[in-house]
C-alpha cells in the first residue's frame, strides 16, 4: 500500500499541499484494491467455466455411457465453452475500451432506421421468451452517434430487459426527441433490480442474482461495457428500477439530435 506519513496540520500552503499528498494516496490505494478485486473476478470467472468443461469432459470420456448420456455431458461443455468465448470477448472489449484503442465514429442516422435493424435481429429471441417488444420511435429523429456503437448498447440493454423478465409480459422501447436531446427508454416488467443494487448494476461483474444471470448466459460485464460506450458518447444513462414491476433505463443524447 502507498503509506504517506504527513503530520503537518497547519493552515498555511504546506498545509494544503499535505492534505493533496494524503488525498492521491488515498485515491491510489483505492485504486490499487479495484484493480485487485477486478482481477481476483477475473480469474474466478474463468475458472468456473473451465473447471465444468474438465469436470464433464471426464464423465463423457467414460465408457459405460449411452448415446443420449455422452451428447448430453458435450452439450454441457459446448454451453460453457460458449460462455468462456463470450467471457473473453467481453474482457478483451473492455480492456480496449480502458486503454482507449478504441475510435468513436459519429455520424448522423435516423433513428427509427437504425432500431429497425436492431430489432429485426433481436425479435427471434423476445419471440422465443414470450415476451412482446413494442417499439415507439418517430420516423424524422435523427441521431449523432457511431452507429455500430449504438447498436452495441440497444441490443446489450434489450437482451437484458428479455433475460429478466419473465414470458408473457411487453417490453417497451421509446424515443422521443426533447429540447434539441434524444431520449431512448427502454422499459420491461421483469423482476426489478432492488434499490441498494442499483448503484452497483455498471460495475464489472456485479449482479444482483449470480446464478440466474450465468443460467441466462449472463457475465455480468454487459452493463459496464454500455457505461463506457455511453461515456464515450458523452451521454448520459438512468435507471428506474421496481422489485416485481419492472425496469426502465434511459439513454439521454444531450443535443446530438435534429
Ligand atoms: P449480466 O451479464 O449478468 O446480465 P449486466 O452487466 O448486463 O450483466 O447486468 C448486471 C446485473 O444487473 C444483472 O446481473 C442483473 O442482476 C441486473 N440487471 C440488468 N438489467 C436488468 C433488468 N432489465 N432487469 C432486472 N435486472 C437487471
Amino acid at each position: 500500500n502507498f503509506s504517506i506519513q504527513l503530520d503537518n496540520k497547519s493552515n498555511d500552503e504546506l498545509g494544503e499541499l499535505a492534505g493533496s499528498i494524503q488525498r492521491l494516496a488515498d485515491e491510489l490505494n483505492h485504486l490499487k484494491t479495484e484493480r485487485n478485486e477486478f482481477l481476483s473476478s477475473i480469474s474466478h470467472e474463468l475458472r468456473t467455466p473451465l473447471t465444468y468443461m474438465k469436470g464433464y469432459a471426464d464423465v463423457a470420456k467414460r465408457d459405460n455411457l449411452s448415446k443420449q448420456d455422452r451428447e448430453h455431458y458435450l452439450n454441457i461443455i459446448m454451453d460453457e465453452t460458449e460462455k468462456l468465448t463470450t467471457l473473453v470477448t467481453e474482457l478483451i472489449e473492455l480492456a480496449q475500451l480502458d486503454n482507449n484503442a478504441f475510435t468513436i465514429h459519429k455520424e448522423w442516422f435516423p433513428v427509427s432506421e437504425a432500431l429497425k435493424k436492431i430489432t429485426k435481429k433481436i425479435l427471434p429471441s423476445f419471440h422465443e421468451a414470450d415476451i412482446t417488444l413494442v417499439v415507439i420511435c418517430p420516423e424524422n429523429i435523427q441521431i449523432y452517434a457511431d452507429p455500430v456503437r449504438f447498436e452495441q448498447i440497444l441490443t446489450n440493454l434489450l437482451d437484458n430487459a428479455r433475460k429478466y423478465s419473465p414470458n408473457g409480459t411487453i417490453t417497451t422501447l421509446e424515443v422521443v426527441h426533447e429540447n434539441g436531446d434524444v431520449k431512448i427508454a427502454i422499459r420491461d416488467e421483469g423482476k426489478g433490480i432492488p434499490k441498494k443494487d442499483i448503484p452497483f448494476i455498471f460495475e464489472r461483474f456485479y449482479r444482483v442474482d449470480k446464478s440466474r444471470s450465468r443460467d441466462l448466459g449472463g457475465t455480468g460485464l454487459g452493463l459496464a461495457i454500455v457505461k463506457e460506450l455511453i461515456y464515450a458518447h458523452h451521454w448520459e444513462i438512468e435507471v428506474a428500477s421496481e422489485v416485481n414491476k419492472g425496469t426502465t433505463i434511459t439513454i439521454i443524447a444531450r443535443g446530438e439530435s435534429s
